[in-house]
């Protein structure tokens, strides 16, 4: 059976999987990146993880993987395979390409950016299958988003694109890490929404998920908190839908857990807000945490068929 390692790499844990050339699973790992132990023990973390599968596909299917793809955070050259800075794992400039592919026996490696990569996965094979144009969001720990056109991730010019967080909101708002105020993820994150509920609510550690909870059962302070929320998102939405017009927008990470509690409020305040646009179906992502490896594996496919067309 033909395969590739895909392998996303995060802040505590990395996900991995052997995926068949049409997007299916044929095995599963995870392993903690174990970033307590350095920078250069986490990269000794990921190939070895890398080599271990390269292992287990030769001995399922009798041959070895034909390409290796990999997720990391934070800013990546995509172009030349280096992870040009993470914060979390504390790289700078690291050939992973390079690395990953000496370590592999010169297997064919690209490297991709994490939420891009589950970007790409949601498009092709999760909730917007079948689409041409969409905008993924991932409501997490801050807010970050990818492009999708014609089947691939627009990264942009400098390999920012998508970055939909930082589209100011609420100008003169709450502090943004990037610097700026009112950027959507001060308003619009899990954790902007699990502050803001921690604090009303007297809880240290009430967060997002206990907000929405709150906000069914009728708590009017809860539901105000969520409702700032929703409307900033849909600020932030119909942005996107006049500059990119979209056709789906998918919405991931910790917040979109809370389903229809998030939803229906802000599939309501996308259509009240646009004028011209044609509005976009908004929908719930659908591959979870996997979205990363299984778009990890994906972009290793599409560096073997460019290999075949070239
Ligand atoms: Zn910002």
């Amino acid at each position: 059976m033909k395969h590739v390692i895909a392998l996303d790499v995060g802040g505590t844990g990395m996900k991995a999987a052997l995926l068949a050339q049409d997007g299916s699973v044929l095995f599963e790992a995870r392993r903690p990146t174990g970033r307590e132990h350095g920078t250069d023990a986490v990269v000794a973390t990921i190939l070895d993880f890398a080599a271990d599968l390269a292992d287990e596909g030769r001995s399922r299917f009798g041959c070895a993987p034909l390409a290796a793809g990999v997720a990391v955070p934070g800013t990546i050259d995509e172009k030349n395979g280096i992870a040009v800075f993470s914060a979390n794992l504390g790289w700078r400039d690291l050939p992973m390409r390079r690395l990953l592919g000496e370590r592999l026996g010169g297997l064919p490696v690209a490297l991709g950016h994490d939420v891009r990569s589950g970007g790409l996965a949601e498009g092709r094979i999760g909730a917007g299958r079948g689409v041409d144009r969409f905008l993924f969001i991932a409501l997490g720990t801050g807010i970050a988003g990818a492009i999708g056109i014609g089947g691939r991730i627009e990264a942009g010019a400098h390999g920012y694109g998508g970055e939909i967080g930082h589209v100011v909101v609420r100008p003169g708002g709450p502090t943004c890490g990037c610097g700026a105020r009112g950027c959507l993820e001060t308003l619009a994150s899990a954790s902007a929404v699990s502050r803001a509920w921690a604090g009303a609510s007297g809880d240290p550690a009430a967060d997002a998920a206990a907000c929405a909870l709150a906000v069914d059962a009728g708590d009017e302070r809860a539901a105000r908190i969520w409702r700032a929320a929703v409307e900033a998102l849909a600020d932030g939405i119909v942005l996107a839908q006049s500059l990119l017009d979209p056709s789906t927008v998918i919405v991931g990470g910790g917040l979109a857990e809370s389903g229809d509690t998030l939803f229906t409020p802000l599939r309501d305040a996308v259509a009240e807000r646009l004028t011209f646009q044609m509005p976009p179906k908004v929908v719930p992502a659908m591959l979870k945490d996997t979205a990363a490896s299984l778009g990890a594996g994906l972009l290793a496919w599409d560096l073997l068929s460019m290999e075949v067309t070239a």
